[in-house]
């Protein structure tokens, strides 16, 4: 039996690239032809000619399948749409702007054969990034490993090779608020890193805008652990017990040498400090009640308004 590769391709406003990339991807699979592979490219929504490019490539080459969203859901939700939709025996995800060199797919394939079932590639080196983001990318990988034991593989995008039992298990994962890094490592199985220097786009411009990324961190924290609703507790333990110490130590004062009524600044900083803290635990609380309300919410991950298969026999 021959075995069949799908390769995943979220794309969202991607036009300018789209035919490049599918060359390279061509070029990839001409060198693995001992595969069958299928290339599904997924449509979030893009507003310029992403589809109708998709759309005649479908037209001359039968191993294009493509899925269209019926608007922009984001690349995690394009990410799980896509896994839905792929029957085969392994499946790659790459970004449509070729930062992820579809070269490493034969490294991956070679991989995946040795026995491993989710062959990872490891950015080596950030070029194009700024140092402020390469520095937050790293304060972010580690607050996140601290926070669990499931061991979190950094720098790991979202560039990789699955086994199809990966993906059976990535599809049970139906969380609306998705941070898929999360989920890669979750799922456990053989895992072999490879690494790359990562690329800047080649052209259009990342749909990351800092504040986008800052939520992200936050949202992976979020939905990987609930380390931070522990950490208010233990915070608001420790202050208690500071201010218990405090009251102590004023009482005994008191009697020792009788009242003396000046400390308006330091009621002032105690007041305002425990205000803050209070308003953080609440917001983190807050942050888990609106997961609870959106997953209880039970809406579909996301809809599909067109999808057509890969003429790939299965
Ligand atoms: N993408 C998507 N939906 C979105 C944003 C991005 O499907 O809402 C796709 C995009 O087309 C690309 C990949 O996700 O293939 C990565 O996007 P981008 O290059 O903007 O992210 P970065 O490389 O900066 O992490
Ligand atoms: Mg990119």
């Amino acid at each position: 039996m021959v075995k069949v590769v799908s390769v995943l391709i979220p794309v969202y406003n991607e036009e300018l690239v789209l035919l490049k990339l599918y060359k390279r991807l061509a070029d990839v699979a001409k060198k693995n032809n001992k595969y069958r592979f299928e290339f599904l490219f997924v449509n979030d929504g893009s507003r310029d000619k992403s589809l109708e490019i998709i759309k005649d490539m479908k037209k001359s080459d039968n191993r294009v399948a493509y899925i269209d969203l019926s608007r922009n859901y984001g690349k995690e939700v394009a990410m799980i749409a896509g896994l839905d939709h792929v029957d085969s025996d392994a499946t790659i995800v790459i970004d449509a702007d070729l930062q992820d060199p579809p070269e490493l797919i034969t490294e991956m394939i070679r991989h995946w054969e040795d026995g491993y079932d989710d062959v990872y590639a490891r950015r080596t080196e950030r070029a194009g990034e700024s140092w402020l983001r390469r520095k937050t990318s790293s304060v972010f990988y580690r607050v996140l490993q601290h926070s669990t034991e499931i061991p979190i593989q950094r720098d790991a995008g979202d560039f990789r090779l699955l086994d199809k039992k990966c993906v059976m298990a990535i599809r049970q994962f139906r969380e609306r608020e998705r941070y898929t890094k999360g989920i890669f490592s979750w799922i456990g199985y053989r895992k072999k890193e490879i690494t790359y220097v990562r690329q800047p786009r080649v052209s259009g411009k990342s749909k990351w805008s800092y504040l986008k990324l800052v939520n992200l961190a936050i949202n992976g924290i979020i939905s990987f652990t609930t380390a931070p609703l522990r950490a208010s507790t233990i915070i608001g333990l420790v202050v208690s017990l500071i201010a218990f110490i405090y009251i102590l130590f004023l009482v005994i004062r008191t009697m020792l040498f009788g009242v003396d009524v000046a400390g308006y600044p330091s009621i002032m900083a105690v007041v305002l400090f425990l205000g803050g803290v209070q308003l953080i635990s609440l917001g983190i609380i807050g942050e888990y009640i609106s997961r609870i309300y959106n997953e209880t919410k039970q809406r579909p991950l996301y809809l599909v308004d067109e999808y057509h298969e890969s003429k790939v026999k299965k």
